[in-house]
């Protein structure tokens, strides 16, 4: 048994121990989710605004102040605030609540998907969380400024590439993948053009 072989089925007999304790786990994961998109969403709003990622806690997109930890607990201080900055009084975007609810059911969608396969591989699960992290960027800041962030595809397509490349999947198959899906989208993309 090599390496990679052993670190698998310790991997396995991990998760299939903790999926013993049964719905717990999953609990556990939404409310992994739901942090992770707390954490997309001011990502995505400091990267509209122009604020370094590094840059303090969270605060009101309003008026900027500081928020308390108890203000910063995913959905519940949504609720809890009643949708309004304690301070300014203002409504907090609703997308917050969407998005917050939205990925962590994405996460826990995944994790059941990729836990109820018998042949688990630890990558393939790590592939679909990047994935779903990345989509959720591309989605909400298309929906939101009408704009696709061309850092987060391009972490995309070296991430996908190099995941792929380790998993065993054939250089060619990626380039005719890239380029049936790229094609047909740059094909909308001419005839919408020559439309308007
Ligand atoms: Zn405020």
């Amino acid at each position: 048994m090599n390496c990679r072989e052993h670190n698998r089925i310790l991997i396995i007999n991990f998760m299939s121990h903790l999926t013993d304790i049964g719905s717990f786990l999953y609990v556990i994961i939404f409310f992994f989710g739901l942090a992770l998109g707390s954490f997309l969403n001011s990502w995505i709003w400091r990267a509209h605004e122009n604020f370094r990622i590094v840059n303090g806690r969270s605060m009101c997109p309003h008026c900027r102040r500081q928020l308390a930890w108890y203000e910063n607990i995913p959905a519940l201080s949504y609720l809890f605030l009643l949708g309004k900055c304690r301070t300014c009084k203002k409504s907090i975007p609703k997308y917050f609540i969407f998005v917050e609810i939205g990925a962590a059911l994405l996460f826990v969608f995944v994790a059941w998907k990729n836990l109820n396969n018998s042949a688990f591989v630890p990558t393939h699960f790590f592939r679909d969380i990047l994935f779903i992290i990345l989509l959720i960027i591309i989605f909400v800041y298309d929906w939101l400024y009408q704009e696709i962030l061309t850092e987060v595809t391009q972490l995309g397509v070296v991430a996908g590439f190099a995941l792929n490349l380790y998993l065993g999947v054939s250089v060619w198959s990626m380039l005719w993948g890239a380029l049936a899906a790229g094609g047909a989208l740059w094909r909308t993309e001419r005839s919408a053009t020559a439309a308007r």
